[in-house]
């Protein structure tokens, strides 16, 4: 069963199915959206939406940190007669490098602030995330803990030298909550705190225009990498359903996600969503079920993927994973499933008995 959205980005399905950029697009009298492209990535742009405030622009997200996207960023600020000098604010939905990979660079251009949530703001900040040499040191033990032998651990992880750009990711100057108006004078744009696929996701709502900024939270085609991650909370599914409960009916009419296409019909879209984690986490119980005792590791290669199992290496296969860890996690939260303490933890079906 297919979500019932209806596209209002036409122009941007258009280019997806025409394998393009799609253009620079004016939503409003003072609201743009900008495609800044991600280099060889199948999500291939991030959607970078600017607001008009009468004195300079804020932005919700900023593209991920290459040559390539700020040429493009600012191709597209001065398409719409502005320029990175006129950038006021950054508003962060999320932490991850192709949201927030510029932000620096627009802040050292303008002096524009740069807000997130503090839950993410604190993932960026720690020392073992910007010190590149431990950070891959523990992100590896973390994939091993997860049953990934060192070799298959050091290599999906990646070198140090590779770690440095999401090392030296911008941190926030303003941290924003659940329920915080974003300081974008002239308009009513409400912080909505959705975790999951990250700890301090932040959708926004427009409360005048009735319009959904969702971030990666919800995407009409796709659904978010839902994982369990180094040193965040340990059961990211179990919030990031809670997060599409508390978002399925806001009063908005049109949803601006940062990838893909603008849409109607989100609470249609979230049920779809929800129902996908649901199936995902009854193929995941039969595998278990089929082979107790196995690690998070070794059941992912057991579950079905857009493409077979061993042509995913890298970060496609922690991502894959990390994401049956968090399915894992959660049966387990619901009673399906029981785990062995220690590490790597093994699963197995049933519930353990209770007096
Ligand atoms: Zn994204």
């Amino acid at each position: 069963m297919t979500a019932e959205v209806t596209v209002t980005g036409t122009r941007q399905r258009e280019a997806w199915l025409q394998r393009v950029m799609p253009p620079v697009e004016q939503l409003d009298q003072e609201l743009w959206s900008i495609p800044v492209p991600i280099p060889q990535n199948p999500l291939r742009y991030v959607s970078v939406y600017a607001f008009g405030t009468g004195a300079g622009l804020v932005l919700i997200d900023a593209g991920w940190g290459s040559e390539q996207s700020w040429r493009s960023l600012l191709a597209g600020l001065e398409s719409i007669g502005a320029g990175t000098g006129d950038v006021r604010g950054v508003l962060l939905t999320h932490l991850h490098y192709d949201h927030v990979g510029l932000a620096g660079r627009i802040r050292q251009a303008s002096g524009a602030w740069i807000a997130m949530h503090p839950a993410d703001h604190s993932v960026l900040a720690r020392t073992d995330y910007r010190r590149a040499e431990l950070a891959v040191a523990l992100e590896a033990e973390f994939l091993s803990g997860l049953g990934a032998s060192a070799a298959e651990a050091a290599a999906a992880v990646g070198t140090a030298a590779e770690w440095e750009k999401y090392a030296a990711m911008a941190l926030a100057d303003r941290l924003l909550t659940d329920g915080e108006l974003a300081d974008v004078p002239g308009w009513k744009l409400r912080a909505v705190h959705t975790p999951g696929h990250t700890p301090g996701h932040l959708c926004f709502v427009d409360e005048r225009s009735r319009r959904l900024f969702s971030g990666d939270h919800v995407l009409p085609r796709i659904t978010p990498n839902i994982s369990v991650q180094r040193a965040t909370p340990p059961d990211p599914l179990g919030d990031y359903l809670d997060s599409l409960a508390r978002t399925r009916d806001l009063d908005v009419d049109e949803v601006l996600p940062a990838h893909e296409w603008r849409f109607r019909g989100l609470a249609e879209r979230v049920d779809a969503i929800a129902a996908h984690h649901e199936r995902r986490l009854a193929e995941l119980l039969a595998a278990i079920r089929r082979r107790p005792g196995a690690t998070p590791w070794q059941l992912a290669g057991d579950l079905t993927w857009s493409r077979p199992w061993d042509q995913y290496s890298g970060q496609m296969r922690i991502f894959a994973v990390t994401e049956t860890a968090a399915h894992a996690h959660q049966l387990e939260r619901r009673g399906l499933v029981t785990v062995s303490p220690g590490r790597p933890p093994v699963y197995a079906a049933g519930s353990l008995p209770r007096d």
